[in-house]
């Protein structure tokens, strides 16, 4: 399980989902990091005028609507909520749009809800959409759509929903940034000892036994979440790569193959 087997397959990987968490583009106040944004989007631009088709799936909306009204999840109802999605959704969208305009890049918003991956016509849809936007170069930036999806039709975490874009598009590799490095033997808030698991080959029982899940006052999901979307992903033999956000140049080292975070080639 430690192995730190080279990462080649990244190298040449064509299609990738980035799922970047609300923990990376939020400051603890709720509101929008700005410095982290950009030094992502700088990096997502720099892989897309590569030639790799690249999708953004990203979270914050309801953390950016908290965050500009000065509210707290626990405290609001889910109509609030709803609403609070409907106003973050604009203003990440907006900071979203002026960083990658800087950078030549010009982004398309797609919102979706459970509905358009349990249908394979809308699912079908979909992937035309963004296989115009690639056509066009333009990013795509998706997120769940939060603002009218209850829990009936709700995918409900973005770790989900990105696998399930993974397996629309054939994604080659998806990356999930997190406020943590990875998979660890153990709890290192517990435990500081613990080791970051670098290669993860099987989901055995002693992997799902690592993974615990969290629900705090901003985001969704935590390390099980995160390994039931990888299950999702490997359908399409889409290989992940868990790492954190909040270090610098993260995504071209781990396009580089560089050992960072843990890789799960199944
Ligand atoms: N779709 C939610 C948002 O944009 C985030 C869901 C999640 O944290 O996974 O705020």
């Amino acid at each position: 399980m430690l192995a730190q087997a080279p990462r080649d397959s990244i190298k040449n990987a064509k299609k990738i989902v980035v799922k970047v968490g609300t923990s990376s583009l939020t400051h603890a106040s709720g509101k929008l990091n700005l410095n982290q944004i950009d030094s992502l989007a700088r990096e997502i631009a720099d892989i897309h005028h590569s030639g790799i088709e690249i999708i953004l799936v990203s979270s914050g909306a309801i953390a950016a609507g908290l965050g500009k009204l000065g509210l707290r999840k626990s405290d609001i109802s889910l109509s609030d909520k709803q609403a609070m999605a409907a106003i973050g959704q604009n203003i990440l969208m907006h900071m979203y749009r002026k960083m990658f305009s800087e950078y030549g890049i010009e982004i398309g918003q797609i919102l979706l809800t459970k509905e358009d991956f349990d249908s394979p016509e809308r699912s079908a849809l979909c992937k035309g959409t963004l296989d115009a936007l690639f056509r066009y170069e333009v990013l795509p930036i998706i997120n769940e759509n939060d603002a009218v999806a209850v829990a009936e039709i709700k995918v409900g975490d973005n770790d989900t929903l990105s696998a399930l874009v993974c397996n629309i598009i054939g994604a080659d590799l998806l990356i999930i940034l997190s406020d943590i490095d990875g998979l660890y033997e153990d709890d290192p808030k517990e435990n500081p000892q613990a080791r970051l698991i670098h290669q993860v080959t099987t989901l055995d029982e002693a992997v799902r036994a690592l993974a615990k899940d969290t629900d705090n006052d901003m985001a969704t999901g935590g390390m099980g979440t995160k390994i039931s979307a990888i299950e999702i992903a490997m359908k399409t033999r889409t290989k992940t790569v868990i790492a954190n956000g909040r270090e610098k140049h993260i995504l071209r080292d781990i396009l580089s193959g560089k050992i960072v975070g843990t890789y799960f080639d199944l």
